[in-house]
This record gives C-alpha cells, structure tokens and sequence, in this order.
C-alpha cells in the first residue's frame, strides 16, 4: 500500500516572527526584512502569539501527514499526529505466526476516541470495537466472531448472537439463527452477463472462474451479513473492468452489487451492501439511483445532514492540510461540479450516502486488510455524524 498522495507541509502554516539578528543573516534572500523596525517586530511578535492560539483552538485539526511504516506483505502501518505530537490516527499492523492482528485508533475532533482490534488467525477471525466518549466511557461496543468449522459448515457471532452457516462446499447455503433456517441459492443471484463501468449490460458472459469469485465473497461472510445480502441483493454482477472497486444500482427494479475482478476484501462489498441498507426500499419498489431527487435513503435524514455541514465547515476552515484534505473529498464533495453535480446540495446527499455506506463497512468488516486513509480521517473528522450512522446500524443490521 502506497500513500499516494505527495507529502505536503505537515502542520498548518503560520507566519513566524523574523527577528533583527535572523533578517541580518538572510539579507541576499529578502533585502526587505532589513528595515524592519522595532515597532514593526512588535507587531510580528504578537502576530506569531495570536497565530499560536489560533492553532491550539484548532489543535485536532491541525494534523501531519499521515507518516507511513512498512508492516509486513502489502499492509503499512499508519500514525497522524497533532500539533503537539499527540497521535490522532493509527492503523497498526503485527504478524505472529499465522496470526494476524489490525488495531486502528482514532482520537476524534470532540475528544471522543474510537478502537477497532481485528484478529485473523487460520481459520478464525475476530473483532471488537469500542466507541468512546471524551471522559472515556464506552458509548458503542461491537463484537464479531467467525470460525470455519470445516469445508461446509461455519459458526459466527455478532454480539452475542449465533449464527451457523452450512452448505459452504456448495452453492446453496443455509443460515441458522434462533432456530430459524434460511436457505439462499447464491447461484440464483449471479447475473449472466458482465456490466461495463458505466453500468450499461454486455453480451460477455460470466466465466466459471468470476462466477465462483461473487459467490466466494458471499460464503465467506457473518452470518447476520449474509441474511442482510439476501434481503436487499438480487443480483450479483461482475464488472467488465477493475478501474472501480464497485457499485450498488437499481435497474429498473432489480437491485444489484456489482464488484471489480479486483475487489477481495470485505470493506468493500459491505460498503456497496451498505449503500442497499440505506435505501428505503420497504415497499418493494426501490428508487431509481440515476434520479438522485427521487432517492430515499436513511441518510436523507436532515439532522443528519445538519451535523454533517458543522463538521465539514469546521473541517474547511481549520484544516490545511492537503493529504488531509485529499482523502476527505469522498464524504465532502466539495469538488461536486467535477464531479459531474450540478448543485451543491444535489451531490451532499451522494456525500450523506457514502458516508452511511463507509461507515456500515467500518463497523461490520473484519478483515485485516490494508488501510485506505479516508476511514480514520472520517472518523476523526465526523464523529457526530458517524455515530448517527452507527446507531442507524444498530437497528438495522
Ligand atoms: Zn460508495
């Protein structure tokens, strides 16, 4: 994994103060600093001491760039730090043995703090993430385990509740949860042919190779995930392309997720099965995605998008920093016209939506897979937000 974006200045920029002695010893560079007068050096002190200030108002968001360690394999651990030092974003990665284990911290903007340890071992994985308040009580907690038992059976849990997982070795499985049995044709759901990245159908048909690969990132979920897949997915596509990771669309009805040849990590399928959960779909007849004015989505919500603006205004007025910035757009939308938006509002409530879909996959994945720099910045950023999603989440998964 690769910081893609170019080290940029670490720490917001502030005019420092020129000393006499310090002009003196750079005249070829600014012959100007040499008539500074002793009032002016006044006027330079005290805007150095209001600058200060400044900064320690705005201390959380005046962060470096993120600084990147080589972990082991394709992970690189990852540190953000504040003005003074205080770490703000850590992604670590530790490898023993066939274990594997992925702690991701973050000290969120109100002081809140979120830690998600994920541990991978073998043929089991498992999760626990605490959310908690700036006096460090725990305000959210949520604990995932899964085990694979054999080549057909697996048994996961999701804060407490069990989950078993049968026909694994073929392509109809059975989820059994409090004595109810569920029982999903995954073949069923793969769509014959590919879609092009413009979501447009194709005559190329699916190889065998690709249609095990979709149906292969369905088995190897929780349980209580799989149920969710079966209750908002129709159909399964695979992208005639690997630019885009991934889409969530309703064409004409049918609801689909369509994956990349490339995508293997769960983040990513729970973000586009997040993008599905966030539709209202309950009446069976889900909106048109392309006609974004008549889109449903739980982050519609208008408290919602109330929080969203104070943090993204206090996040464009006190953050300078662009490989901060870079990351961010994902939610921010800011560049909407580049985007293709007409309005500002139109693309916000794409920004509300990937937000809601972000982070659905940041709660519910465990895998110990590389990090990409928009989720920790997220959620240092949008802690109020965030959370409002969170306890959507709750209810709904
Ligand atoms: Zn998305």
């Amino acid at each position: 994994m690769i910081n893609s974006v170019g080290m940029n200045s670490n720490y917001v920029q502030y005019c420092k103060p020129v000393f006499t002695s310090q002009a003196q010893n750079n005249v070829a560079i600014n012959p100007n600093v040499e008539t500074k007068t002793p009032k002016e050096n006044t006027n330079l002190i005290m805007q150095y001491l209001e600058n200060q200030a400044r900064n320690n108002v705005s201390s959380p968001y005046n962060v470096s760039t993120p600084i990147w360690t080589h972990a082991f394999g394709n992970c690189d651990n990852m540190k953000v730090t504040d003005a003074q030092g205080n770490v703000v974003q850590n992604v670590e990665f530790k490898k023993d043995g066939d274990k594997l284990t992925e702690e991701i911290f973050v000290k969120c903007v109100n002081g809140s703090t979120v830690n998600k340890t994920i541990i991978n071992d073998g043929n089991k994985k498992s999760m626990e993430l605490i959310f908690r308040n700036k006096n460090g009580e725990i305000t959210g907690q949520e604990n995932r385990s899964y085990e694979k038992i054999d080549n057909d059976t697996a048994i996961s849990v999701h804060n407490g509740k069990t989950y078993k997982i049968s026909g694994l070795s073929s392509d109809v499985i059975t989820v059994e949860h409090n004595g109810q049995k569920k029982v999903i044709d995954l073949a069923k759901k793969i769509q014959p042919t590919l879609d092009t990245i413009e979501n447009e159908p194709t005559q190329k048909q699916i190889s065998q190779e690709q249609r095990e690969f979709l149906i292969n990132s369905v088995k190897k979920l929780s349980g209580d995930i799989i149920l969710k897949f079966d209750e908002e997915i129709d159909q399964m596509v695979m992208l005639d392309t690997d630019e885009y990771e991934g889409f969530y669309r309703n064409d004409n009805g049918v609801r689909k997720l369509k994956l990349s040849p490339k995508v293997k990590d769960d983040m990513t399928f729970i973000h586009e099965l997040g993008h599905a959960i966030n539709r209202i779909d309950s009446e069976g007849n889900d909106v048109n995605q392309n006609n974004w004015s008549n889109k449903v989505c739980w982050s519609d919500n208008k408290d919602f998008a109330k929080t969203r603006e104070v943090e993204m205004n206090n996040f464009r007025n006190r953050c300078n920093n662009d490989s901060i910035i870079q990351p961010m757009g994902k939610f921010i939308y800011d560049d909407f016209v580049k985007k293709g938006y007409v309005t500002y509002e139109e693309a916000q409530q794409d920004g509300q939506d990937e937000e809601f879909a972000e982070m659905t996959g940041f709660v519910n994945c465990m895998d110990v897979d590389w990090i990409n720099e928009r989720v920790p910045c997220m959620l240092q950023f949008m802690p109020d937000s965030t959370q409002m999603v969170y306890k959507k989440n709750q209810e709904l998964l």
